[in-house]
């Protein structure tokens, strides 16, 4: 399955590529991923900046940055949850929601976060880590 692995928004306006992913693909139960996906939680992947780029529509993307100055980037055309930056995370890296990929892609997610403030409905059942919150914090499991 080797790279370049693209995706996409709902309406295919925006359109990526990422050429390598780094190991760590988490999905995020906290109330602001889940509000911005509609889900139960948001699946990010993480690539280098110099693997990743836009291939279309990147006018398109627009930002909402929350009271914890985290900024979660979607298609202003069709509303696709489409990427997550924090200020506190290494600026070499980009966060890119999993699902909106249309290739089959080589990573899995590894961990549940924040499940802590996750909903209760959608508690993980699987057998992977759970953090209370980051990755540095508690494991609940
Ligand atoms: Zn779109
Ligand atoms: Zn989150």
């Amino acid at each position: 399955m080797p790279g370049p692995y693209q995706g996409s928004c709902l309406c295919n306006a925006i359109r990526f590529e990422v050429d390598e992913f780094e190991p760590q693909t988490g999905s995020c139960h906290c109330s602001m991923c889940r509000k911005f996906h509609g889900a139960a939680f948001a699946t990010l992947a993480e690539a280098r900046r110099a693997n990743f780029r836009w291939i279309a529509g990147e006018e398109l993307l627009k930002g909402y940055t929350a009271d914890n100055g985290t900024t979660r980037s979607f298609c202003s055309n069709c509303g696709s949850s489409l990427m997550f930056a924090s200020p506190n995370a290494d600026p070499d890296l980009v966060e890119i929601s999993l699902g909106c990929f249309d290739d089959e892609v080589p990573v899995r997610p590894d961990a549940h976060i924040y499940v802590a403030s996750g909903a209760k409905w959608a508690h993980p059942e699987d057998n992977l880590p759970q953090y209370e919150a980051g990755r540095d914090s508690a494991r609940l499991k």
